[in-house]
């Protein structure tokens, strides 16, 4: 859609009640949203639709998960009393398969922005003014709008380390996720989800990974109960961990590549053929024009308050742009809320009952508090805990690796907090999300009688060991 230049007049008219700068999954949640409550909005996007999420994150790294996933339940095909032989993969074929769902995901964004009516404006987006943008695309524009939802997400960083340029084969998250090939000798920097989900994949494929993690535990935020679960799994499966270990320096000497790296044992230099950097990412707020309109930042972020408002009337800022927690399904609740306030509904999004998973095998899901920060918070904080080895569906599926745990208020019931490590943890986790978002007692869990044989039975059975009457435990 083209718009022409235009200006508020002297009466406060525009060409857009809303207009959101970045298509994501904050932006393109708040653009409906917005519309959906009578808004006339516009989406401005200078890439394809859908933004990290849909094109080099979330969606083609669980595609190709998926496909490794498979790969190696084939080389386990006997377990199940199949035969797989002369078993293969090949990394185009793995790609394109990811491409395609993300083709098709990315379209139907376009869908749902045209069937509510919204503008999807292709170009570069930055302030002139507060209520005016200008656009960069095939041909420079400019739109006025009422209000503006800031929703241009992160880059991954580039920690500044000795010798990085010279290494040459250092990737982020933006190579790997459609890598052509498979490294022979893969460092991993860092030790967060994607760090771990590229570790897990490359590791299935034939690389010799190793990761390494400044701090103490893999996935630092996480319960240390359920991350030392999952990193003994990863390490049965090959993987290299090293916790409290940072990249010091890559070092190229002629065709041999390496990398020293240091911990309080001391300096050692390892074999890397690519060095894949996972340790962090940072607000993408570039070529926006912040300073044209003096948004206050909170450091490289942008600073909101509760509703998402920044500290100029109209401009809102949500997802990544806005800092941690840096994951999806926060970016579309921010967004919605953001559309929300703008439309004389402020809502907040309740962090504490925000799931986060990580998608290795087996995989690892939490909500809430750790059981430590729990511990730090109540001083009645019981645990109930089950293992998937001795749940039937589990055993059925071959996949009996973790449990779950929960982090529970003796007195009251409450569930503070939810960790799971094992099969399908992300999709087990909505349950414990919605305890937590809606207060649901422990006890109530209980009661409720969950399917059998299925999955869920190990939350189920977590509640009842949180009170000490666990059914199925010896
Ligand atoms: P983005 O998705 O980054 O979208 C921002 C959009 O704004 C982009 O399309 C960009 O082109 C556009 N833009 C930027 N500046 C401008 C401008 N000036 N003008 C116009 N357009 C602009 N999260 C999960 O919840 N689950 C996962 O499994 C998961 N896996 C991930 C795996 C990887 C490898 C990575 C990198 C991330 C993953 N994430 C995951 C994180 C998730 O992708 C982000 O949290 C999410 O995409 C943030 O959404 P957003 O809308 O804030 O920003």
């Amino acid at each position: 859609m083209t718009v022409s230049a235009a200006k508020p007049d002297s009466g406060g008219s525009y060409d857009f009640d809303v207009a959101v700068i970045g298509g994501g999954p904050g932006g393109y949640v708040a653009a409906i949203r917005a519309a959906q409550l009578g808004a006339k909005t516009a989406l401005i996007e200078k890439e394809s639709l859908g933004g990290t999420c849909l094109n080099v994150g979330c969606i083609p790294t669980k595609a190709v998960i998926s496909s490794v996933a498979l790969f190696r339940n084939m080389q386990n095909a006997s377990a199940f009393g199949l035969s797989a032989d002369n078993l293969a993969f090949d990394m185009a074929g793995i790609s394109g398969g990811a491409r395609k769902v993300v083709k098709q995901l990315v379209g139907g964004v376009g869908v749902l922005l045209k069937k509510n009516g919204i503008a999807h404006i292709r170009g570069l987006g930055s302030f002139v003014t507060a209520n005016s943008i200008r656009v960069q695309g095939e041909a420079e524009q400019t739109i006025t709008a009422k209000n503006v939802i800031i929703a241009t997400g992160s880059v991954p960083s580039r920690p500044p380390i000795e010798g990085l340029d010279a290494f040459r084969e250092v990737w982020t998250s933006d190579n790997a996720v459609f890598a052509d090939r498979v490294p022979g000798k893969l460092l991993v920097v860092g030790a967060g989800a994607i760090g771990l989900e590229f570790a897990y994949i490359f590791n299935a494929l034939g690389s010799s990974v190793t990761v390494v993690e400044m701090m103490p535990q893999i996935l630092p935020a996480a319960d240390s109960e359920a991350t030392a679960e999952l990193g003994k799994s990863l390490r049965k499966q090959g993987i290299t961990i090293k916790t409290g270990t940072t990249l010091k320096k890559a070092l190229v000497s002629g065709k041999q590549r390496r990398a020293l790296i240091s911990s309080g044992d001391g300096e050692e230099t390892i074999d890397a053929d690519v060095i894949l950097l996972a340790a962090g990412r940072k607000p993408s707020t570039e070529g926006l024009d912040l300073d044209a309109i003096g948004v206050k930042m909170n450091r490289a972020a942008i600073a909101v308050d509760a509703n998402y408002r920044t500290s100029v009337p109209g401009v809102y800022a949500i997802g990544d742009c806005i800092g941690e927690p840096l994951l999806a399904h926060a970016a579309s609740a921010e967004g919605e809320a953001a559309a929300e306030t703008i439309m004389g509904h402020p809502r907040t999004v309740n962090y504490h009952a925000m799931p986060a998973a990580v998608y290795t095998h087996p995989e690892l899901a939490s909500v809430g508090d750790t059981e430590a920060q729990a511990r730090e918070k109540h001083a009645d904080v019981v645990v109930g805990k089950f293992a998937f080895a001795i749940n039937g569906r589990a055993l059925g599926g071959r996949e009996t690796e973790g449990f779950v745990k929960l982090v529970v208020s003796e007195k009251h019931g409450e569930i503070l907090g939810a960790h799971i490590v094992g099969p399908h943890a992300s999709d087990l986790l909505a349950e414990c999300a919605t305890a937590i978002a809606s207060e649901i007692t422990v006890d109530e869990l209980i009661h409720s009688v969950h399917a059998h044989p299925t999955l869920s039975e190990v939350v189920m059975e977590a509640a009842h060991d949180a009170r000490g009457r666990c059914i199925h435990k010896v």
